[in-house]
């Protein structure tokens, strides 16, 4: 391997654990960081979270405006044990 290579793969993992990091942070809280209702699971995709005001009035959990907030949260079992022990801390 290259070591161009090796420090894309490296600046790759970085970024990917920030990012499941800052989505760890919401999703643990359970809270829209947008509007402050609830978030849900959406079962139809692994790791899919929705505000609780997400989408048409008919489907909202919450009442009150639309709140177009989502989030993946989707990590490894490896990367959630990380991310879990770090906050424990
Ligand atoms: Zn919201």
């Amino acid at each position: 391997m290259s070591r161009a290579t090796r420090e894309q793969r490296t600046a790759e993992i970085v970024r990917q654990m920030t990012q499941l990091r800052e989505a760890y942070a919401i999703v643990s809280k359970g809270v829209c960081p947008q509007c402050g209702a609830k978030l849900h699971r959406n079962l139809s995709m692994s790791g899919w979270w929705q505000c609780d005001r997400f989408g048409e009035a008919s489907f909202r959990r919450a009442p009150g405006p639309q709140c177009n907030f989502q989030i993946f949260y989707d990590p490894t079992p490896e990367q959630h044990n990380h991310i879990v022990t770090e906050n424990r801390v």
